[in-house]
């Protein structure tokens, strides 16, 4: 059976090998004769999987030793909430860098809690009159120099936006939600206080998400929550404070194992940008049939977003290349047009395959 080209924006594809491995282990996990979801957490052999897990994002993201690594439930979207919770003290204030749906959806949660708290949460800069065009800079942001932290979205997984370089947005701890781009390319941990992923695009299935927080930004934490709201707790207990999602935690471990057979960080990194560069070229070959509304330089290599020149023939374009084995370039629902996304597991021939696919409709249609 041959595998479809999986271009989803998440849940998207998964290395090959880290799912046969599955496969190969799914009835009788590491010779004990019954499957890693039905052993206890407490449980060596589930243990094992869980460091290793840890361990093995903690050497890929070279994470400094004064940095914990959680692995916690309730996707990026819990983090939008546990972020202010945790570090938004009563009336005091945080930043938020708007550069698209995700970190509008991260400021919304915490004006939430800010309301609930007497806190105050700012839009520091918004890049929404601009339609998301591009990400905003030191320069275009308005800081308050008592705030909490500043927030921002290293890649914006809707408007196809990412910080080529991470940016420094004065002296308070930066947070960064990184879902889409985590482990996709290299970045200095020790700029950021903390950052979070949910794992379903570059580095296992929903239902995980990866925190990395500098240790003593997680102690200034607030200590009067409910435990399983507390980074602290969570570090604490090495993210088994109650039982973890196991089987989601070692899909987890068969992507990182098969992220660093590949070579780590820098080799992927290499090739993601290639698998951009390559589509990239096709629409600024083709000017007057695909538009890209991203400025150049913010332009992200893991979530390629394009336009046609009608929505009938981007219907088309999308219907077509399904019957050729290509899915998920529908853009997100709420912009539209087209999205490939390009994370780690997308092989670089499927890239290719597309790339001859575009330049065969322009001819064909343009
Ligand atoms: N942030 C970003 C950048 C995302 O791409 C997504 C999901 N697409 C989220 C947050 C929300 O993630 P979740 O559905 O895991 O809560």
């Amino acid at each position: 059976m041959r595998r479809p080209m999986n271009f989803n924006a998440g849940p998207a594809s998964l290395p090959l090998a880290a799912l046969q491995r599955a496969r190969d282990e799914l009835l009788d996990f590491a010779g004990t004769g019954i499957s890693v979801m039905e052993h206890s957490h407490r449980g060596k052999e589930y243990e094992r999987v869980h460091d290793e897990a840890l361990a093995l994002l903690r050497e890929l993201l070279d994470v400094p030793a004064d940095y914990d690594v959680l692995i916690l439930q309730g996707g990026a979207s819990m983090q939008f909430a546990l972020v202010p919770m945790n570090f938004l003290p009563p009336g005091g204030s945080a930043d938020y860098v708007v550069t698209g749906a995700w970190s509008e959806k991260a400021h919304s949660e915490g004006l939430a809690w800010a309301g609930a708290t007497g806190a105050r949460v700012r839009v520091a800069a918004s890049g929404k009159a601009l339609g998301y065009t591009r990400v905003l800079s030191p320069g275009d942001v308005r800081l308050d120099e008592d705030a909490a932290y500043v927030h921002f979205t290293s890649n914006e997984t809707i408007h196809g936006v990412q910080y080529a370089e991470l940016p420094r947005f004065g002296s308070a701890p930066h947070v960064c939600d990184m879902s889409s781009d985590i482990l996709s390319r290299r970045f200095d941990v020790s700029q950021l206080a903390l950052i979070y992923a949910g794992a379903q695009k570059n580095i296992g299935p929903s239902g995980v998400t990866v925190v990395i927080a500098r240790r003593d930004f997680v102690e200034r934490g607030r200590k009067d929550l409910p435990a399983i709201v507390q980074y602290r707790a969570h570090a604490q207990a090495r993210s088994l404070l109650n039982t973890p999602p196991t089987f989601g935690i070692y899909l987890l471990r068969n992507v990182l194992a098969w992220a660093k057979g590949e070579g780590g960080l820098d080799a992927l990194e290499r090739r993601n940008r290639n698998k951009a560069a390559v589509l990239y070229a096709v629409i600024d070959a083709n000017p007057q049939f695909f538009r890209c509304p991203v400025e150049v330089t913010s332009r992200s290599i893991m979530n390629v977003v394009f336009r046609l020149p009608t929505e009938d023939l981007e219907k088309t374009f999308v219907d077509e290349a399904k019957k050729s084995g290509m899915l998920g370039l529908k853009g997100h629902r709420s912009v539209g047009g087209i999205r490939a996304s390009l994370y780690n597991a997308v092989e670089p021939d499927w890239v290719s395959t597309l790339a001859a696919f575009m330049s065969d409709f322009v001819r064909r249609t343009g």
